[in-house]
C-alpha cells in the first residue's frame, strides 16, 4: 500500500528544489525497523558542479550586500527551524535512529543562525600606526565559494555550526549532507528556500562521498572546505585539496576520548556523567568518553555502579518518547561495532552486554557494552568504535593515568574527576586534547569556547566566537601618509 504522504527529499541548487539531474536516488532505511524511509537524490557530477557554479555566480552580490542585510535571511531561517523542530527530530529518527526524546538540535541550529545574525558587527580587521609614516590596517573578507561536508550523527547541528558563520561573513555555500542522514537536511533545504536567500547563496546537495564529496574537495572554484567526519575521510579531503587548489581545509575528526576518575572524585557524578557520555546517541558521538581510567582503589565500586546505570538504557523505537537508546545508524555501523565487540572479547573481559539485537528486534540495536582489563594496545582501546561500547581500565598513579590517556593518535576531549584542584589543573595541562572537562565530561561544551582536536582529531577550531574566522581571509593594507 502506498504511503499516504511519502517524503520527497530534494536538493536546493541555485534557489530551486530539484531531483538529481539524472534521476538517480538512493534509499534511506529506518534503522529501527528496516523500512524504507525515503528515496533521496544522489547528486551527480553535473549537479555538484552546478551547485558550485550557482554559488560562484551568487557570490559578488551576496558579499557586497553587507552583513546586516544578509542577517535577515539567517534570522528567518532560525525561526523556521524552531517551528519545524519536531518534524526535524522525526526525520533524523527515521534516517539514523536518534531518539526524538534526545533531539534538541533544531533548537541549537536555530540558536546558531540567530547568534550569527546578531554577531555581524564583530567582522572587523585591525588598524595599526606602528610603522612611522603609515596608517595600516587589515581587512577581513570572505573566501568566495565554501564547501561544507557534514556527518550523519548530528546533522542539524553541523549544518548550522558551519553554514551560519560561512554565510554571515559573505561566503556562498554548497553543503553536502551525509548519505546516512539526509532527510532532516533535505527538509532544511526547503526552509532555506522559504527563508528567501537569493538563488545560489545556500545550496544543499545529498549523496555519497563519491562522486559529490570528492568533487567538492577537488573543485578549483571552492576556496575553503569545512569538514566534520572520520579521520580517514579527512585525510582524503586534505590530499585532494593539496593536489588541486590548496583550498583552506578545516577538519573536525574522530576521537577516542579518555575520562580519568581519581579516588577522591564525586563517584555518583563521575558514574552518571561518564555513562551518559558513551550512551547518548548510542555511542555515536565524536567526543564520547569511550575509554575510562579509574584509580584502582575505587574501581570495583565504580564499575558496579556504571554497569547498573548503563544497563538501564531504554532501547526502543526512536519515535517513542520513552526511548533514550536508539539503534546504530545503519547496517554498516552495526556490523562494524559488532566486529569490534568480537575482537574485544578476545583481548579483554566482557563485563556487560556484548550482543547485537538484530535477530530479536529487526533493528540495528547494540547492547550497552563494557570491557575490563583490556590491553592498551588492543584495537578496541586504540580505535574509534562509534557505538555504546566502553573500555574501563585502571591506574595507580597520576603519571600512569596521564600516560595512558595520551597514548592515542586522537585528542578531541578528555575528562578528569577529582576534588583536588591542584591535581585537576596539573592533569588538564598535561592532557593532549583540544578540550578538557574537570568534574564534567562530553558531550558538555561551552558554545563560546573553541572546539577542535589535537593530533589526528583535526585541525582548526569551531565555536561561536571562532567559526567566522574560518571563513574570512585577511588582507593587509598599507597607507603611506605624505608629509605636509
Ligand atoms: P565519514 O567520514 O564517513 O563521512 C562524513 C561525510 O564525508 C559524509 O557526508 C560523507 O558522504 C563524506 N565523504 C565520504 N567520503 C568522502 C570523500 N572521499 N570525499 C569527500 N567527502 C566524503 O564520517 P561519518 O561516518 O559520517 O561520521 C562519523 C565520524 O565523524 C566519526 O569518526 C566521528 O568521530 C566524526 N565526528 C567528528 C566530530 C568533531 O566535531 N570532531 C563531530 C561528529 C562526528
Amino acid at each position: 500500500m502506498a504511503e499516504a504522504n511519502p517524503l520527497r527529499p530534494r536538493m536546493l541548487i541555485d534557489g530551486k528544489l530539484v531531483e538529481a539531474s539524472d534521476g538517480k536516488t538512493f534509499p534511506v532505511h529506518n534503522p529501527a525497523t528496516l523500512e524504507i524511509s525515503a528515496h533521496v537524490p544522489e547528486a551527480s557530477p553535473d549537479d555538484t558542479n552546478a551547485a558550485v557554479a550557482a554559488a560562484k555566480a551568487a557570490f559578488p552580490a551576496w558579499s557586497a550586500m553587507g552583513p546586516a542585510k544578509r542577517a535577515v535571511h539567517l534570522k528567518k531561517l532560525a525561526a523556521l527551524l524552531r517551528e519545524n523542530k519536531d518534524e526535524l527530530a522525526r526525520l533524523d529518527a527515521i534516517a539514523m535512529g536518534m531518539p526524538v526524546s534526545t533531539h534538541h538540535y533544531a533548537h541549537t541550529a536555530a540558536t546558531h543562525f540567530d547568534y550569527y545574525s546578531e554577531a555581524w558587527a564583530t567582522i572587523q580587521g585591525q588598524a595599526s600606526v606602528n610603522t612611522p609614516g603609515f596608517v595600516n590596517m587589515t581587512l577581513r573578507q570572505p573566501y568566495g565559494v565554501v564547501a561544507l561536508i557534514i556527518p550523519w550523527n548530528v546533522p542539524c547541528h553541523f549544518l548550522a555550526t558551519k553554514s551560519a558563520p560561512a554565510l554571515i561573513t559573505g561566503n556562498t555555500v554548497v553543503l553536502k549532507s551525509s548519505e546516512k542522514a539526509p532527510l532532516a537536511v533535505a527538509r532544511i533545504a526547503e526552509l532555506v528556500a522559504e527563508a528567501g536567500f537569493p538563488p545560489g547563496v545556500f545550496n544543499i546537495i545529498s549523496g555519497h562521498g563519491a562522486p559529490s564529496g570528492q568533487i567538492l574537495s577537488r573543485h578549483m572554484d571552492v576556496r575553503a572546505l569545512s569538514f566534520t567526519g572520520s579521520s580517514r575521510t579527512g585525510r582524503l579531503i586534505q590530499e585532494e585539496a593539496a593536489r588541486t587548489n590548496l583550498k583552506k581545509v578545516i577538519l573536525e575528526l574522530g576521537g577516542k576520548s579518555p575520562a580519568l576518575v581519581f579516588e577522591d572524585a564525586n563517584l555518583d557524578k563521575a558514574v552518571t556523567q561518564t555513562q551518559f557520555s558513551i550512551q547518548t546517541n548510542s555511542g555515536q558521538v565524536c567526543m564520547a568518553n569511550s575509554r575510562i581510567y579509574v584509580q584502582r582503589s575505587i574501581a570495583p565500586q565504580f564499575i558496579e555502579a556504571f554497569k547498573t546505570k548503563f544497563s538501564g538504557a531504554r532501547a526502543g523505537n526512536p519515535l517513542d518518547k520513552d526511548t533514550n537508546h536508539g539503534p546504530q545508524a545503519d547496517e554498516v555501523q552495526y556490523r562494524s561495532v559488532l566486529s569490534y565487540i568480537d575482537e574485544g572479547k578476545k583481548t579483554g573481559t566482557l563485563a556487560l552486554g556484548g550482543a547485537g539485537k538484530f535477530e530479536t528486534t529487526n533493528g540495528f540495536f547494540v547492547e550497552p557494552t563494557v570491557f575490563l582489563d583490556t590491553p592498551e594496545t588492543a584495537r578496541i582501546t586504540k580505535e574509534e568504535v562509534f557505538g555504546p561500547v566502553v573500555v574501563i581500565n585502571t591506574f595507580e598513579t597520576e603519571a600512569e593515568a596521564i600516560a595512558k590517556a595520551n597514548d592515542t593518535e586522537f585528542g578531541l576531549y578528555s575528562a578528569v574527576y577529582t576534588r583536588d584542584v591542584n591535581r585537576a589543573m596539573r592533569v588538564a595541562k598535561a592532557l593532549e586534547s583540544g578540550y578538557v572537562g574537570i568534574n564534567c565530561t562530553s558531550p558538555l561544551t561551552g558554545h563560546d569556547l573553541p572546539f577542535g582536536g589535537y593530533k589526528s582529531s583535526g585541525q582548526g577550531r569551531e565555536g561561536l566566537l571562532y567559526s567566522m574566522n574560518n571563513f574570512l581571509e585577511t588582507k593587509s593594507v598599507m597607507i603611506q601618509i605624505d608629509d605636509e
